[in-house]
């Protein structure tokens, strides 16, 4: 308990991380499942882009994966945004994904209404048969 409270978390943190290598370089994965250079701490899309452009980000940039993968770091998914275009990007994301809800939905609905309505023609076929006997 004594060495423990002695450790910082992030330590605690790091012995438990899995390591990967990245073009030569020892990468982990961060609680916000974004790769990072073990040395420097430095997110590797960053790194990636700053490398493809051949000089540093713009202040205030935020890089997008542009297939949502965020351990897909190669350079042709990788999209340089500000940050409202960023923001928009991912708003537009989760109106898709409500659309494909609400779609899902209907379907659903429109399944279990051609059940019941399959119900009552196999009842009423039953019913009639039935009255024949
Ligand atoms: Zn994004």
């Amino acid at each position: 308990m004594q060495i423990k409270s002695q450790v910082s978390l992030a330590k605690l943190h790091y012995w438990n991380l899995k390591t990967m290598e990245f073009e030569g370089r020892e990468i982990y994965e961060d609680q916000r499942e974004y790769y990072r250079f073990t040395d420097s701490d430095k997110l590797v899309h960053r790194w990636v882009v700053e490398k493809g452009i051949g000089r540093k980000i713009p202040q205030g940039c935020v890089i997008h994966h542009v297939n949502h993968d965020k351990h897909d770091n190669r350079f042709e998914n990788l999209q340089i945004t500000t940050w409202n275009e960023h923001r928009n990007i991912h708003k537009s994301d989760k109106r898709q994904a409500r659309i494909e809800e609400t779609r899902k939905g209907c379907l659903v609905i429109g399944v279990v209404a051609l059940g019941l309505i399959a119900l009552c023609v196999v009842y009423a076929l039953i019913t009639s048969l039935v009255r024949k006997l």
